[in-house]
């Protein structure tokens, strides 16, 4: 018999077309939400929404959940010196260690009320088997890049192409190819990549213009092409790229994006600590057709997994850059976290409370101080500019309760304390 779920009474942020916020009630059969209303099912299980408010779940659109364990290691240090460790840490991984440490930001992601995520790494299969184990939804993107570059064994994107046919039909991990970024991977590694993702029906994900350092290295050992320009000119760019960052672009480069219908993850926190200097051009980005969601980036640049922060500090900052308190505002912020992520991730399935889609949801519970007194008019604001966390009460992902009365379900911290995490 199918499992069902009911939410009661809640106040529910649907992020649907007219983005309508009202009240009521949520009934889930097996994974896919069923029915929105008034009326009321029988069901195995009930949650008094009471005092609750119930929205999509959050969409992280970049990470490297492997890298968990390193926030605290690789702060307040210069870029260079930033990267040279972690490429140093990356390359001494176990394949214990890569699982435990997935684990630790899956159980991080959803205990903030992230219900999704996009990851870039190697070994894609060990992060995937940690997203099944705790029943989290996840969009792998095995990372290609020259094979002199790496400490993959194989062939990079044969690697990709393996990991995407194994998980291909599956319920939870949907595969992807990934590219690192123009410093590492030639023409043929994007070329390759774009073959390989039409081939397959994927996305591509990868980083794009995130410091200015790596534009202006490119242009040199490029006759003064800069990197969007170059990889519109051998036809890479396509509606299937979610880029990471996109904080370096010129407007003929937004253009570029837009007009190859590309999506941007933006990861504000990350960009600001390690001090990339300058800000994604995100309005821009959207007045000209670019999908901009948003990402946490790894704890090693962010130091946490969750995008509360990075909503409200990506909104303040566009606010105070710009000296426009009108712009990027919180419906549209909200909108970055689900329904656009939802877009870029050429889904139809997540990012709203419809019927017949996946019964994702963050509920946050309104009797938290920073949350009381909110209704339906100061809900969408309240979520971005006044919730943090730790007021995410019970996560659903597809369709089971991932997180109840502000416990994790499966969670064994004593346990996953004592594991490997190198
Ligand atoms: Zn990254």
């Amino acid at each position: 018999m199918v499992n069902t779920l009911e939410i009661r009474n809640a106040l529910i942020v649907t992020q649907n077309q007219g983005r309508e916020v009202l009240r009521g009630n949520i009934y889930v059969e097996g994974s896919n939400i069923s029915y929105i209303g008034n009326g009321t099912h029988d069901s195995n299980e009930v949650i008094d929404g009471t005092h609750k408010l119930v929205m999509p779940g959050l969409i992280n659109t970049h990470c490297h959940v492997a890298m968990s364990h390193l926030r605290g290691k690789l702060d307040d240090m210069p870029l260079s010196k930033f990267l040279e460790l972690t490429f140093k840490l990356d390359s001494e991984r176990t394949n214990s260690g890569i699982y435990n440490s997935a684990l630790l930001g899956i159980y991080e992601m959803i205990d903030s009320g992230v219900t999704s995520f996009v990851d870039l790494y190697y070994s894609e299969d060990l992060i995937a088997k940690a997203a099944e184990d705790a029943g989290m939804r996840a969009f792998l993107s095995w990372v290609t890049l020259d094979q002199d570059k790496t400490t993959q064994k194989g062939d990079p994107s044969a690697n990709a192409e393996r990991f995407i046919g194994q998980f291909q039909n599956d319920d939870l991990v949907t595969p992807s190819v990934g590219v690192q970024g123009v410093y590492v991977a030639s023409d043929e590694v994007y070329l390759k990549a774009r073959e390989i993702a039409d081939r397959k029906d994927t996305i591509i994900h990868g980083h794009l213009c995130e410091t200015r350092e790596e534009v202006y290295n490119f242009m040199e050992l490029h006759n003064g092409e800069r990197p969007t320009e170059h990889l519109d000119r051998i036809g890479f760019l396509n509606r299937r790229f979610l880029a990471a960052h996109g904080v370096w672009n010129t407007m003929r480069e937004v253009r570029l994006l837009g007009k190859n219908h590309c999506n941007v993850s933006w990861n504000p926190v990350s960009n600001a600590k390690l001090g990339v200097g300058g800000i994604a051009p995100v309005t821009e980005y959207r007045e000209n057709g670019v999908t901009v969601t948003v990402g946490s980036d790894s704890s090693g640049s962010n130091n946490n997994q969750e995008l509360f922060q990075t909503m409200k500090f990506g909104s303040i900052w566009v606010k105070n850059e710009r000296w426009d308190p009108a712009l990027t505002t919180a419906q549209e912020i909200l909108d970055m976290a689900t329904v656009n992520a939802s877009r870029a991730l050429n889904t139809n399935d997540i990012g709203s409370i419809e019927v017949g889609k996946k019964a994702d949801f963050a509920i946050l519970d309104m009797r938290t101080p920073r949350m009381m007194l909110t209704n339906e008019e100061t809900a969408v604001s309240n979520i971005i500019y006044s919730a943090d966390s730790s007021c995410v009460s019970d996560v659903i992902i597809n369709g089971k309760i991932l997180k109840r009365d502000r416990k994790l379900v499966g969670y064994e911290p004593e346990k996953l304390h004592d594991q490997v995490f190198i």
